[in-house]
């Protein structure tokens, strides 16, 4: 005979994956993680919304293992909250402050990852080495992706609403704060400005220009870069991406980038290659 009752039981124990934010509904991770579980044929696992306040935050995650989750990704607001919480962290997640991803080992430690800033270098698909990139933020992303533009040889200028922040940020892990976006190779935009227009909360058409100005920005200063790449992602184009179409400029918003910090996520948790292509299609779907 092979096998015990209780391999049995551990196999027929469904695997919980999910979704940490607030808000999080805007969140196109559980269509694309359940396409990459389908596609595996991986039917006793599934992924999740789990829509959680800062105040609820460690009791919850601390709960999670206990109700069979296996791992779970950190969106807005957590990130820094998710790496405080655990007991180990990966080298990458450590400097940067900051985790996207949560494994809950057999043992019951809490092991922290930054999949965000492989997925960002992944997702702009260009050499980096000297070029400048401002990076608009000073949030968990932005430390992602100012920690993964310094170390793949880019000069990084950071913007932040508050400045002081921006300026903690360039102290701690590089770069230089900036109390204005200027000319750059490349525009990152690694705020939440726009989220509220993503999530259908805000329909208002003159929000673009509102959007921009947030963000430190005049419509007619997006041709001062070659490139702009926005970490928000929407059934309909960002304001920062209609901009720079509109301008000319070529730019992408952050759906490649979901599907390159996902599949980072996914194979952390389940030591199985996970399906791009089906991952891409679902995460270019609209929010369901
Ligand atoms: P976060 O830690 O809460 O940081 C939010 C940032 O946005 C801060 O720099 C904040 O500035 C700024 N901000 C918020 N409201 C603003 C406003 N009205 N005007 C100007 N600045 C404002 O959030 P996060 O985790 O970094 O996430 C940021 C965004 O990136 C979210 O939209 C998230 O969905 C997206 N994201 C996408 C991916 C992807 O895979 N595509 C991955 C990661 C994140 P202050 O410091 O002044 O408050």
């Amino acid at each position: 005979m092979s096998g015990t009752a209780d391999d049995a039981a551990t196999r027929a124990r469904p695997r919980r994956l999910g979704v940490l934010g607030w808000p999080v509904a805007h969140s196109r991770s559980p269509q694309m993680m359940e396409a990459a579980l389908d596609a595996l044929s991986m039917s006793g696992w599934h992924y999740q919304r789990l829509p959680v306040p800062p105040t609820l935050f460690a009791e919850t995650v601390r709960a999670l293992p206990g109700a069979g989750f296996v791992g779970a990704n950190v969106t807005i607001p957590h990130k820094r909250a998710a790496l405080a919480l655990a007991d180990e962290a990966s080298e990458a997640a450590r400097q940067i402050g900051a985790a996207n991803t949560l494994s809950f080992r057999a043992d019951g430690a809490i092991v922290a990852e930054n999949t965000d800033a492989g997925g960002l270098i992944a997702a702009l698909e260009q050499d980096l080495a000297g070029r400048t990139a401002v990076v608009l933020g000073a949030g968990g992303s932005a430390r992602a992706a100012v920690w993964a533009l310094l170390r793949a040889g880019a000069d990084v200028l950071i913007w932040n609403r508050t400045h002081e922040r921006a300026q903690r940020l360039a102290a701690e892990l590089g770069g230089r704060a900036v109390d204005a976006p200027r000319a750059a190779d490349l525009l990152v935009n690694c705020t939440s400005v726009g989220l509220e227009r993503a999530v259908g909360l805000d329909d208002d058409a003159s929000s673009v220009e509102d959007a921009l100005n947030q963000l430190g920005l005049d419509a007619d200063q997006i041709g001062r870069y070659s490139y702009v790449f926005d970490l928000l992602y929407s059934d309909r184009p960002t304001a920062l991406l209609q901009a720079a179409r509109a301008a000319g400029v070529p730019a992408r918003d952050g759906v490649e980038m979901l599907v390159a910090q996902g599949a980072l996520s996914f194979e952390l948790w389940t030591g199985v290659a996970p399906p791009l292509r089906p991952m891409r299609r679902a995460a270019r779907e609209p929010v369901r």
